[in-house]
């Protein structure tokens, strides 16, 4: 195991069975946060975490009350003068189905082939346990933290953060901190360690367009009469070239483009065309010209229809012009786009090139803001220094081409930068059957936090809270 503090590391040797019990007990669980019938679950959860917390030497614990799915807050606060981190993960799971998919019970996890199977064990309960084991090893050997440290531990992350997004403002004095460190991520394909630098934001959109009351006979009124579903059809083509380059006015305006030491890392990262290509069964990749496939997937903002519906679509033939088609277009967006500013820049290209003769409306369906970890952000730094340690080989830096809606909320209303420092092999199959966590993740990832709390903590760079 990586040269981590040899006290950390005997403490850690010493309660490695104890710590597996412990993270598996956790597993057990059911605090899916989808299904009201287990509220009681997210609450025991709750409750567990916190005593755990309390038991391992944190001080203020709180479970949010007169919710059914509270927040855990902790803290350690007695580091002055070194760094203050908020360390954020959720101890809710998504729901089972399809259950038959399981080769096991989701809710019974057990160790196999040198993983952690069950619902949870990789996102996000295992990257709780490893946050509550590297703490236990510095207050064990040591009474204290090299940092001071304030623990966030929601149970909604899987159903919306409804909860979450109240309690942060309403918290927002206390939750002070140099930075946020969001576990909830994963490696690079082939389980590379990796520290996620940027997530994608999203505007999300309805475009539908009206011509008539009521369908029309397509003999009496063709050619006299625009028809919404070609209407539609139009607009959206006008949304991209073919080159993929969207076109509506302003949309790259903001766009943070890639430094060419950027380029160059991403360029390097180990993505293998051909097996991605077997794994989708798509026959080609495809994508804005210019950039190559990593770029595209997440350093570049996307436009895509997500659905497209309108006029017959049942069996033969029907002689019609649609009374109204429909269509939901989404923009994965990247740093420093905002959502409200590409929302209005798209329904004002869309109403600009609606023809005459229907009524076009777009509406907005929901947005999030971009993420992005500055490359010279000292705790992300820190925390490469760490990966590096902990794993014995250089980490990757990735884009993801996803969303973490917390993290853009962290960002927000703390305003603190915000790390994504996550373990889960890229395999996991999170939110999907047969969850599972590679054990040596969960062991090095415990000694990548104990290597980054004790690197902050000398480096005294402190001065948002504590
Ligand atoms: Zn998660």
């Amino acid at each position: 195991m990586p040269a981590i503090d040899p006290a950390l590391e005997a403490r850690l040797a010493a309660t490695a069975e104890a710590r597996l019990a412990s993270y598996l007990e956790l597993l057990r669980i059911p605090s899916i946060s989808a299904l009201s019938e287990h509220a009681p679950d997210c609450r025991r959860a709750a409750a567990w975490i916190a005593a755990e917390l309390s038991r391992i030497g944190f001080e203020h614990v709180e479970v949010q009350a007169g919710v059914e799915r509270p927040v855990v807050y902790a803290d350690w606060l007695h580091a002055p003068g070194a760094a203050t981190i908020l360390v954020y993960c959720h101890y809710d799971v998504q729901p089972v189905d399809p259950i038959d998919l399981w080769e096991t019970a989701p809710f019974e996890p057990f160790v196999r082939d040198g993983r952690v199977v069950g619902r949870g064990s990789a996102d996000d309960k295992g990257q709780i346990a490893l946050h509550l084991a590297a703490a236990d090893a510095f207050f064990a050997t040591r009474g204290r933290l090299p940092l001071n440290l304030k623990i966030v531990f929601e149970g909604e992350e899987e159903s919306s953060s409804v909860t979450l997004e109240r309690w942060l403002p309403e918290n927002r004095d206390r939750l002070a901190a140099d930075a946020v460190v969001i576990s909830d991520t994963g490696f690079f394909e082939g389980d590379l360690p990796a520290l996620t630098m940027s997530l994608r934001g999203m505007v999300y959109t309805q475009i539908d367009v009206v011509g008539s009351p009521v369908d029309l006979h397509s003999g009496g009124y063709g050619g006299m009469v625009e028809n919404p579903a070609n209407a539609l059809a139009r607009i959206i083509a006008s949304l991209k070239d073919a080159d993929g380059v969207v076109q509506i006015p302003g949309f790259y305006d903001e766009v943070v483009e890639l430094t060419p030491e950027q380029r160059a890392a991403t360029a390097a990262l180990p993505f293998d065309e051909a097996a991605y290509l077997a794994r989708t069964g798509i026959a080609a990749l495809a994508g804005e010209k210019g950039y190559a496939p990593m770029e595209r997937k997440g350093a570049r903002p996307t436009l895509d229809v997500n659905g497209i519906w309108g006029g017959f679509q049942g069996e033969g033939a029907k002689t019609i012009i649609p009374a109204h088609a429909h269509a939901k277009v989404s923009c994965r967006l990247v740093a420093d786009q905002d959502p409200q500013v590409i929302f209005e820049r798209l329904r004002d290209h869309v109403l600009a090139v609606a023809p005459p003769g229907v009524k076009v409306d777009v509406r907005p369906l929901g947005h999030g803001q971009p993420v992005m970890t500055s490359e010279d952000n000292p705790v992300a730094q820190a925390a490469l220094r760490a990966l590096r340690t902990a794993f014995g080989v250089e980490p990757l830096r990735i884009r993801e081409g996803g969303s973490i809606p917390v993290a853009a909320m962290f960002q927000q209303v703390l305003g603190a930068p915000v790390v994504l420092l996550g373990f889960a092999n890229p395999d996991s199959n999170a939110h999907a059957p047969n969850e599972s966590m590679v054990l040596d993740n969960y062991e090095r990832g415990i000694r990548t936090v104990c290597a980054l709390w004790d690197d902050l903590g000398q480096s005294n760079t402190g001065g948002a809270g504590a």
